[in-house]
């Protein structure tokens, strides 16, 4: 029972923490998928916002390469790019440098006449490199009006493929700010744009101090984005340390990886809530099991605890009637069969004998001049007299199923049965001679021996079944007896 208890307990805890580790791992792989997915749609939308820009840029770039350089301080050019921008509300705005860095037209209204941009970046990148593919680069402040711009460029080239200049597209940090605004996501989610060279260009919702940090040391270039260009896995940011499950997703045309980042210790927090009254409940379960259970427990110790007592109540029971039994049949003083014993064996015997058509026989005995045996020794050595000559009579008995019993007082009874009178005579002759040999010294009495003696009488019946012949049994038997007492005592008198 308590092995079984044991088992239900572990079977049900286990059952229990598996549910729950496969609960947890499927919210995990749920969180991934969701992550993932987040991801590879951000992705989608941040490749839409670069094409827009990438396809106005190109467009212009066809135009002056078409036109000559020149063709950019027209007013036709100068309103198209106006136009272009007002459709574009990821545009932050338009500019055309010449070789030398010098603005030579903008999708704004004003135009520095002493501003040089040759300085920044993408400017450099583009005079040292032919490749005529559109450049993103770090985050910088627009000159013109201080806002946080995603620089996108194109080379310009003059008719004979030298370096003629930069066309370049700002795109504003605060359309994505807005963008990634639309998503109701946790206070530590994160929403993030950033350059495949590593560098954050946008991540929500931290602060803008983390814009052009590097992400070199984070697993999303160590480990992720070098096996897959899209996919989802647990680690701890690199710029706020917070681990989060994370998707990521890189641009198909341009370099750029979106990643979507959800609180791990959210959505555990979120799991646990919905799991905990499960847990609880189980739990409560449980303990009921185990309380029930020990209390059969204890029911069927305490049983089995009584049944042990009642069994051995039983078996001092059993003991006791025996021994009561026993007291009931035999004579306290001399062992010997009692009265009562006497009657029943009798009985017994007087049936057998009709049974079987043997005869059945009785000696009468009573000590000779007892009563002065007690007188000079005292009712003490009476009674050690009484027990001794029980012994010798006892003794003197061959088969089993003879029995000598104690008639009352100094009388004993022998019965005997399939013993024939004569047979029975000879038994009395050898009793009378036994209690004499043994030579108990007995100065009061009137016989010349000087010892204890005792006179016997026999008597023999064949029964019939008729009611008295206990009793005639009996009276034969007293009659001999009165005989051998009256004949000198000390001896046998067979059936009269
Ligand atoms: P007799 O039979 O030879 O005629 O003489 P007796 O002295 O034996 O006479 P009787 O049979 O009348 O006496 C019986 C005596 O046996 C009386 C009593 O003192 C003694 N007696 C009977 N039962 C007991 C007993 O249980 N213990 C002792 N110590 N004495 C007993
Ligand atoms: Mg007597
Ligand atoms: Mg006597």
């Amino acid at each position: 029972m308590a092995a079984f208890l044991l088992l239900t307990a572990m079977a049900v805890m286990g059952i229990n923490a598996w549910t729950l580790w496969s609960s947890w791992q499927q919210r995990i792989t749920e969180r991934e998928e969701d992550a993932r997915n987040l991801a590879v749609s951000l992705a989608k939308q941040a490749e839409d916002a670069f094409l827009q820009v990438d396809i106005t840029l190109s467009d212009a770039v066809r135009q002056l390469t078409q036109q000559g350089p020149d063709y950019a301080k027209t007013e036709a050019f100068s309103r198209q790019l106006k136009e272009q921008h007002g459709k574009l509300q990821q545009l932050h705005g338009l500019f055309i440098y010449d070789a030398q860095g010098n603005w030579i037209a903008t999708s704004g209204n004003y135009i520095p006449s002493k501003g040089s941009n040759a300085d920044r970046e993408y400017f450099v990148w583009h005079r040292s490199h032919s490749d005529t593919s559109v450049h993103i680069g770090h985050v910088i402040r627009s000159r013109s009006t201080g806002e946080q711009v995603i620089p996108v460029s194109m080379r310009l080239n003059d008719s004979a493929g030298h370096f003629a200049g930069v066309a370049l597209a700002t795109v504003k940090v605060d359309y994505f700010r807005q963008f990634y605004g639309y998503y109701t996501l946790g206070a530590r989610d994160v929403l993030g744009l950033i350059l495949a060279d590593t560098t954050v260009l946008y991540m929500r919702p931290l602060p803008d101090s983390v814009i052009n940090r590097s992400l070199s040391a984070s697993p999303l270039f160590r480990i992720a984005l070098k096996t897959s260009a899209s996919g989802s896995a647990t680690w701890r940011s690199a710029l706020d340390g917070i681990e989060r499950i994370y998707g990521y997703a890189r641009l198909e045309q341009y370099p750029l990886v979106v990643t979507a980042g959800y609180d791990r210790d959210r959505v555990q927090k979120a799991w646990l809530e919905t799991n905990l009254t499960d847990v609880v409940l189980n739990l409560i379960l449980l303990t009921m099991i185990m309380g029930m259970g020990v209390f059969i427990l204890k029911q069927i110790r305490a049983n089995v605890r009584n049944q042990l007592e009642l069994t051995q109540v039983r078996d001092e029971l059993t003991t006791i009637n025996h021994t009561l039994q026993s007291m009931a049949l035999i004579d306290g003083l001399t062992g010997l069969a009692n009265r009562r014993q006497f009657d029943v064996v009798l009985e017994e015997g007087l049936q057998r004998s009709k049974k079987t058509g043997e005869p059945l026989s009785l000696i009468m005995i009573d000590i000779d001049f007892f009563k002065r045996y007690n007188d000079t020794f005292g009712h003490v050595a009476g009674d050690m007299c009484l027990k001794k000559v029980g012994g010798l009579l006892k003794g003197a008995t061959h088969r089993h199923t003879d029995l000598v019993a104690r008639y009352g007082g100094e009388e004993f009874a022998i019965i005997l049965p399939f013993t024939s009178a004569p047979d029975a005579r000879q038994f009395a002759d050898r009793a009378v001679k036994v209690i004499r040999d043994a030579a108990i010294v007995h100065t009061s009495t009137e016989l010349p021996e000087r010892v204890v003696t005792i006179s016997a009488g026999c008597g023999t019946i064949i029964s019939n079944g008729e009611d008295n012949e206990a009793e005639l049994l009996k009276k034969k038997a007293d009659n001999a007896l009165y005989h051998a007492k009256r004949n000198g005592r000390n001896r046998a008198q067979g059936e009269i």
